[in-house]
């Protein structure tokens, strides 16, 4: 009898031990609602985390709030690695009340703004104050970010896009033909300028791939892809510039052979009906998640169960003026086998997407 339970006690502890070393063997990804900006959390088994881009400004600290709920789930009590894309006030501008609520160790950009205007050089002065207390790295196409557990390929930053492919990328795009150019001057008019400078990065974990663009504007996305496809593939996308119909073009997005797609959209903001046009074309697409009904795009939106924020809320994100008591992220838990899976956190609706395997 006493063998029997020392037995069952050992093999209880054996699998426990196999249950916990399998659930933080994951890379953690947090996709969070901050009403039409981006904050995307990115947590490795190691524990180091690094976080893109932080929200708005404003609202009590409502995005920075909603961050810190993220990095308090995943077990993060600070931010090794902030990673601004560029700095539009819905992706740097929670930096100073995020700083109040977790230390940030590492500043990661594209160096400078180049928006002019009292309002704009005045909240990059503010995000300037914060950088030049902490460690402060400016990056360019090619770097690599050293987290534990992951790698970390910048693609493009200021401007600059990566020339030479990724290891295993560097394949002919055979969506490049006739890319649709937006704008009327293609070789200098690349979109908005701070946009077009944003700061994008692949992130690899074993087999895993996803890619993360900021607002890396659509005619940006002709030299990082045509004529080859210097990314490679990706397991999933997270969706460029809020799903914005001026990002997204099929040179990138079928390129990518994403299996899922994950899109920050506000209600009002991004979402719009091309994007969701363009990743419906996309053959190996099974699912995409949305983190808002997408107001504009009523028939494109998805099943509700893989929308995190159903509030049908009319007009544009930029007022950002609405304080919402509950938000819900999109959570992805990868494993170094490629397989993952992406949980709604309003429902609890999860769905497992095997390894593709072939890579
Ligand atoms: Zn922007
Ligand atoms: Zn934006």
């Amino acid at each position: 009898m006493r063998i029997t339970s020392a037995i069952f006690l050992w093999v209880t502890v054996l699998a426990a031990a196999t249950a916990s070393s399998q659930t933080q063997d994951t890379l953690d990804i947090y996709v969070i609602d901050v009403e039409g900006g981006e904050a995307t959390l990115f947590v490795a088994p190691s524990g180091e985390s690094m976080l893109v881009d932080t929200g708005w400004p404003g609202f009590d600290g409502r995005d920075a709030d909603r961050i810190a709920a993220a990095a308090q789930d995943a077990g993060v009590t600070r931010i090794d690695h902030l990673l601004v894309t560029h700095f539009h006030t819905d992706h740097m501008g929670g930096s100073a009340q995020l700083a109040d609520r977790l230390p940030i160790v590492n500043y990661l950009d594209h160096g400078t703004t180049v928006d002019e205007g009292a309002r704009p050089r005045a909240a990059f002065d503010r995000y300037v104050t914060l950088r030049r207390d902490a460690s402060h790295r400016t990056v360019a196409p090619g770097d690599l970010v050293p987290i534990d557990g992951l790698d970390v390929h910048i693609i493009a930053a200021d401007g600059a896009v990566l020339t030479t492919a990724l290891p295993g990328a560097g394949q002919p795009n055979a969506h490049c033909e006739d890319f649709p150019f937006h704008g009327a001057d293609i070789l200098s008019r690349y979109g908005d300028a701070e946009d077009q400078r944003s700061v994008s990065a692949v992130i690899g974990f074993g087999q895993f791939r996803t890619v993360i663009m900021g607002d890396l504007t659509w005619n940006k996305e002709h030299p990082l892809m045509c004529p080859t496809n210097n990314i490679g593939t990706v397991d999933l996308y997270l969706v460029s510039h809020h799903g914005s119909d001026t990002s997204g073009s099929d040179a990138l997005v079928q390129a990518l052979e994403p299996r899922v797609a994950v899109m920050n959209n506000g209600p009002g903001k991004g979402g719009g009906p091309g994007t969701f046009e363009r990743l419906g074309r996309v053959p190996s697409l099974e699912d995409l998640w949305q983190n808002h009904y997408a107001v504009g795009s009523a028939d494109a939106n998805q099943p509700e169960a893989f929308i995190a924020n159903l509030q049908h809320f009319e007009g544009s994100d930029d007022d950002a003026a609405v304080h919402l008591d509950a938000a819900y992220w999109t959570h992805i838990a990868a494993t170094r086998d490629g397989s993952f899976t992406v949980t709604n956190s309003r429902n609890g609706f999860s769905r497992r997407y095997a390894p593709r395997g072939g890579r």
